[in-house]
Formats: C-alpha cells, sequence, structure tokens
C-alpha cells in the first residue's frame, strides 16, 4: 500500500509518500515558508521517475500546502500517483507523546486533543505537527491518520533513569520526567544492527548497543535487548550532548545566576540554551559540523575547542551508558554528523579501547553507507547506519493499522 509519512513543522512540511511492501520512496519533498509574511513560498519536489521540481507557490497555512503538495504528487508530469484516493494511510511525525503514547496510534478526535495537551511539554513542535495533521483530515476524509511519536521508543526506560531529582510531585503534579527524543531514528538504526550482532552470533535478548544519533539535534540511547535503558535528552531536546546550536548538559544554577544577575527573561534564556549556544556558541563561527570540522583543520582555536568538547562529550555518554548496561556489543553511528563525519567517529572512539572498542581508521575514513568499521580484534562492534525515519514511519503506520491495536476507531 502507499503510506504518506509527514513531517509538519510550524512554517514547513516535509513529506514522503512510500510504497510500504518495497519501500521504495515514490515521491518526496518540502514545502517551506508556510503562512510567513512576505511571500517566498516554495515546493521542493522529487519523484523516482522524473527527478527534482522547485515550484514558487505562497502558502497561506498548512491545509493550502497540502492542497499544492497533493496537487503535485497527482500531476501528470511530476506526480507518482493518478489520485489522492491512492494514498491508504498517512504517518504523521509527532514530537511528543508524553507517557500515554507509547506505540503509535490511529488519530481520532481524543487522541487529536491529547496530542494538544502535549504541547506544554513541546510547545514548538507539537502544535506545528497537529497542524499537519489537521490538514489531512480535512483533505482526505476516511483516509486513516496515524501518529508516530518521538518519544515513544524511550518508553521502556526504568524510573530510576527517567526521574530528575526534584521534589517526587514535580513528576506526579506536572509530568516534569526525561521522555527523550529521536525516538524514531534510534528504533530504526537499533534494529538494523540487532540484525547485524544475530549474524555475528549475539544473542537479540542480552543484546547491549548504544545508538548515537549525531545530526543538528544529537542524542544517545543505551538498548539492552532491543529496549531502551537511557537516553541523553531528558524532558525537552534540550538535555545530554553537544549540539548545532543547543548547550546539552549545563548546571542548572548558571541558568539563575543569568537570571538574577543579568536579568534574563525566561525567553531569553531558552534562545540562549537552544539557538544560540552548542558548537555555534562555542566556536562564534557556525552551527554546521562541516564549518566546524574545516575552520579546525586551518588552525581556528575556538573551532578546534567545539569540536573537541562534542567529541569528549559523546565519549563520556558511551563510558556512562557501557557502565549503565553492564556490557556494551555495538556502538552505532547515524544522523548527518555520524553517517558523514570519520574524523568525529575517530575522535569519540579514541580512548575507549578499554572498554574492547577498537576502531580501524582505513575502513573509518572509507565508510560510506552502511558499514562495519571497527577492527576484526574489537570486542565491541562499530557500525555506521544512515538512518531513514520516514521509512520507520511508514512500517510503523502500516503495522498499527494491521494490527489494529489502537481500539481507538478510524475518523
Ligand atoms: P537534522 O538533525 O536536521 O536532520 P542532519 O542529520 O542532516 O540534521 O545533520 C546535519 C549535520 O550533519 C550538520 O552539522 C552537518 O554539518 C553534518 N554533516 C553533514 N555532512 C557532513 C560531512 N560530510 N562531514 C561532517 N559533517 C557533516
Amino acid at each position: 500500500m502507499k503510506v504518506l509519512v509527514l513531517n509538519s513543522g510550524s512554517s514547513s512540511l516535509k513529506y514522503q509518500l512510500i510504497d510500504s511492501d518495497s519501500e521504495e520512496v515514490l515521491a518526496k519533498g518540502i514545502a517551506e515558508r508556510i503562512g510567513v509574511k512576505g511571500g517566498g513560498g516554495k515546493i521542493k519536489h522529487e519523484t523516482a521517475k522524473n527527478g527534482k521540481v522547485e515550484v514558487d507557490v505562497d502558502m497561506a497555512d498548512h491545509d493550502q500546502a497540502m492542497d499544492r503538495v497533493f496537487k503535485l504528487l497527482t500531476d501528470p508530469q511530476h506526480g507518482a500517483i493518478a489520485s489522492v484516493d491512492d494514498i491508504s494511510a498517512v504517518g504523521h511525525r509527532v514530537v511528543h507523546g508524553g507517557e500515554r503514547f507509547v506505540e503509535p496510534v490511529v488519530i481520532n478526535d481524543e487522541i487529536l486533543a491529547e496530542i494538544d495537551k502535549m504541547s506544554v511539554l513541546a510547545p514548538l513542535h507539537n502544535p506545528a505537527n497537529l497542524k499537519g495533521i489537521k490538514a489531512c483530515i480535512r483533505l482526505m476524509p476516511g483516509v486513516p491518520q496515524v501518529a508516530v511519536f518521538d518519544t515513544a521508543f524511550h518508553a521502556t526506560m526504568p524510573d530510576y533513569a527517567y526521574i530528575y531529582a526534584l521534589p517526587y510531585n514535580y513528576y506526579t503534579d506536572y509530568g516534569v520526567r526525561r521522555y527523550g527524543f529521536h525516538g524514531t531514528s534510534h528504533r530504526y538504526v537499533a534494529g538494523q544492527a540487532l540484525k547485524l550482532l544475530e549474524e555475528q552470533g549475539v544473542s537479540r535478548e542480552t543484546s547491549k548497543i548504544i545508538t548515537c544519533h549525531l545530526g543538528n539535534g544529537c542524542s544517545m540511547t543505551a538498548i539492552v535487548g532491543g529496549r531502551v535503558v537511557d537516553t541523553s535528552m531528558g524532558m525537552t531536546p534540550a538535555e545530554g550532548l553537544v549540539m548545532g546550536t543547543r548547550s546539552g548538559d549545563i548546571d542548572p544554577a548558571v541558568l539563575l545566576y543569568l537570571a538574577r544577575e543579568q536579568q534574563a527573561t525566561p525567553d531569553e534564556i531558552d534562545d540562549l540554551i537552544n539557538k544560540r549556544s552548542g558548537l555555534l556558541g562555542i566556536s562564534g563561527i557556525s552551527s554546521d559540523m562541516r564549518d566546524i570540522a574545516k575552520a579546525a583543520a586551518e588552525g581556528n582555536r575556538r573551532a578546534e575547542l567545539a569540536l573537541s568538547i562534542f567529541c569528549y562529550r559523546v565519549k563520556k555518554y558511551i563510558g556512562a551508558y557501557a557502565a549503565a548496561m553492564g556490557g556494551l556489543d555495538a556502538v552505532v553511528f547515524t544522523g548527518g554528523i555520524g553517517e558523514n563525519s570519520s574524523e568525529v567517529r575517530s575522535r569519540v572512539c579514541k580512548g575507549l579501547e578499554f572498554l574492547g572498542i577498537q576502531l580501524d581508521e582505513e575502513k573509518n575514513r572509507s565508510a560510506r553507507g552502511l558499514a562495519e568499521i571497527c577492527s576484526s580484534a574489537s570486542r565491541v562492534r562499530i557500525f555506521v547506519i544512515p538512518t531513514n525515519e520516514e521509512r520507520m514511519i511508514a512500517r510503523e503506520t502500516v503495522g498499527v493499522l494491521q494490527s489494529r491495536k489502537t481500539g481507538a476507531g478510524v475518523r
């Protein structure tokens, strides 16, 4: 069947039309500057058959954007289907599922209201995700809409990994706890890694894997027997690793210092830790790892520092998670940086030989796509596995429809 996968942001809409049997991407694209004053809207669209096309079109809201996307998908020249009726289901990426959503669900009015409630935990993301969902419900009534949550894979974390050391009622009354994100990516690459490990004789039940999703946002997950036991992001995606523009772990009292001494407002502090920190903040150059690595190689001291801090933090989490799991069978690198930067992978692994992690520098440098990059003597397998969140969302969408687990009914 043909599944449309949607990732709806506040002013953008990314889509992929996937044949769920062959997992072929029939068409994909992104609508940009939706509802942005001053126009400049654009849809970049691509099909396997007819290549790329760019359409300049102003879109007042997500309904208009979806309408234009459907026109492209059914366009005689640039389309991939004859009619919107050829789409059997839509899988929506939803960032925050809170404690309620531990697996994908078919969306109905009650589910919509619940996703809306979670907006307090993800004020930038869930309302934007809802816009895409509502546009699809309006434009394709009767077609099952499925929500796949970024937090869901992490639902198996034990309480001692997700409870903050605050008064306990902050958890029970306000839901203040660690949830974790990037779950769809971690689940996809962990599944691939488990297959590879099984082929090498490691039992699935006892397998211990660390997945490192290093992109603009970065997170790591510790996975025992295919189930998450810890992850680096917290109640929001700001915790954990150094990211393009996010600080990751920080002494919470620093924020109080800024509030008291510099009269910084909550919005200013939010902007600081989410948009002006990380690689960008340390280097003063860029949030993009390619720029940072280039500047560091050219001798820029702060770019070198940013790169060092980034890799050091990943290395610390590998040590922590190996300890948390009581062993380690594989480390997986994914995301734009994890898949492409041999330098980051090399710096992260250097010095971890005592844990049984031995990188093969030559394999690491020449890795393209899915690759095993450890030496034959390495006790721990090291993999580069390209992530594919859209494929995972399509799989989960089909899975939930086939098992009809929700009982929530199809709108
Ligand atoms: P997102 O989290 O937005 O999906 P990506 O997973 O695409 O982002 O990752 C973007 C990051 O990947 C950027 O920091 C970019 O510099 C980095 N990246 C992409 N290609 C390379 C490369 N060849 N070498 C180093 N970093 C790269």
